[in-house]
């Protein structure tokens, strides 16, 4: 543990993040670090560095398979106290990479502010939300933020913002590891009104997603002018099933892992799903969900 020296009480060897994933496939970590502290992180950056160890950032792995054989690396979350806050100025919030991206919404309807009641029944972290661009056919998570407070493989902490900050579908411009937070811009409105907004937009996912399995939600982003799920399900591929991955009779661009089901299941069934659709309809699925190998 040298490489650590002084950090042992946020790092860990060997660390399986099967449990840190909502899919709960995958192998370990070689290192597995809770920086409670920016500080804390910033070293565990350098020694990262000096020792060319690789980073990766995870937040609360719902968009996330993890390789069977895990990650050679650290893997990295954000979740001390710093990096759960949530600080609320009127319209303005800063909230911190490693808060609950559904609480935060809850939180927004209780103050009577609107803007990201859409992003509602959507898991993860503030963090992973913004790295993805999480949300859906009423909008995302990049139309209310303004800036994002960012930290560089050396360390560095700087602020980029709009109009240099650019969001597209499941897209923003961040080429560096660490979102420290982000600051976000709603509206006021009517709480009654906002709280009826998530009802529905629950009832929607309720009815539409199989929401008590293992899952990363969509695994395919939409091609353009088409819906993935349709797609899959026009090539006639719901249920299908390869070891314990499963394409999901509700919602075809859902694979959900049911017992048995290892990270290779899940990459193999998506092989072939992506190649069915090719064949079928001469379209190229895109992974939605990351992969760490
Ligand atoms: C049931 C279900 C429904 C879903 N529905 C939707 C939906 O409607 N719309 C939608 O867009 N997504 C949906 N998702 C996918 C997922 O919830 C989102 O992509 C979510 O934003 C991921 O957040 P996370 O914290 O879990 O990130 P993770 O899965 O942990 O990580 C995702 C990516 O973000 C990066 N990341 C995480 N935190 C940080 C950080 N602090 N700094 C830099 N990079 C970071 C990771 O490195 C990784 O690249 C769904 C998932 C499930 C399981």
């Amino acid at each position: 543990m040298s490489i650590f020296s002084g950090l042992e009480e946020i790092v860990e060897r060997d660390h399986p993040l099967a449990p840190h994933t909502w899919y709960r496939l995958g192998g370990p970590a070689d290192y597995f670090i809770r920086p409670r502290t920016v500080e804390e992180l910033r070293q565990v950056i350098e020694r990262c560095g000096e020792n060319h160890i690789r980073l990766y950032v995870l937040g609360f792995g719902s968009n996330l398979l993890v390789d069977d054989d895990g990650v050679r690396g650290a893997v990295v979350k954000l979740e001390g106290e710093q990096f759960g806050r949530v600080e609320f100025e009127g319209e303005q919030i800063t909230a911190w990479a490693g808060a609950e991206l559904s609480k935060l919404v809850l939180d927004c309807v209780e103050k009577g502010l609107s803007g990201i009641e859409t992003l509602t029944g959507i898991p993860g972290s503030v963090g992973g939300a913004v790295r993805m661009n999480a949300g859906g056919q009423f909008g995302d998570i990049g139309a209310v933020v303004e800036s994002v407070t960012l930290m560089d493989n050396q360390s560095t902490q700087f602020v980029k913002s709009k109009p240099e900050l650019i969001f597209d579908y499941r897209y923003v411009n961040i080429r560096v590891p660490f979102i420290l937070n982000a600051r976000l811009h709603l509206t006021p409105g009517d709480p009654e009104k906002i709280m009826r907004a998530v009802k529905e937009s629950w009832i929607s996912k309720k009815n539409s997603q199989p929401l008590n399995t293992r899952n990363c939600g969509c695994v395919f982003k939409n091609p353009s002018g088409a819906a993935a799920g349709a797609l899959i399900d026009r090539a006639g591929l719901k249920g299908m099933q390869i070891g314990g991955a499963m394409v999901s009779d509700k919602h075809a661009n859902f694979i959900v892992a049911r017992d048995g089901c290892t990270s290779r299941d899940v990459i193999r069934l998506m092989e072939v799903v992506q190649e069915r659709v090719r064949e079928q309809f001469d379209v190229e699925l895109e992974p939605e969900l990351e992969i760490w190998k």
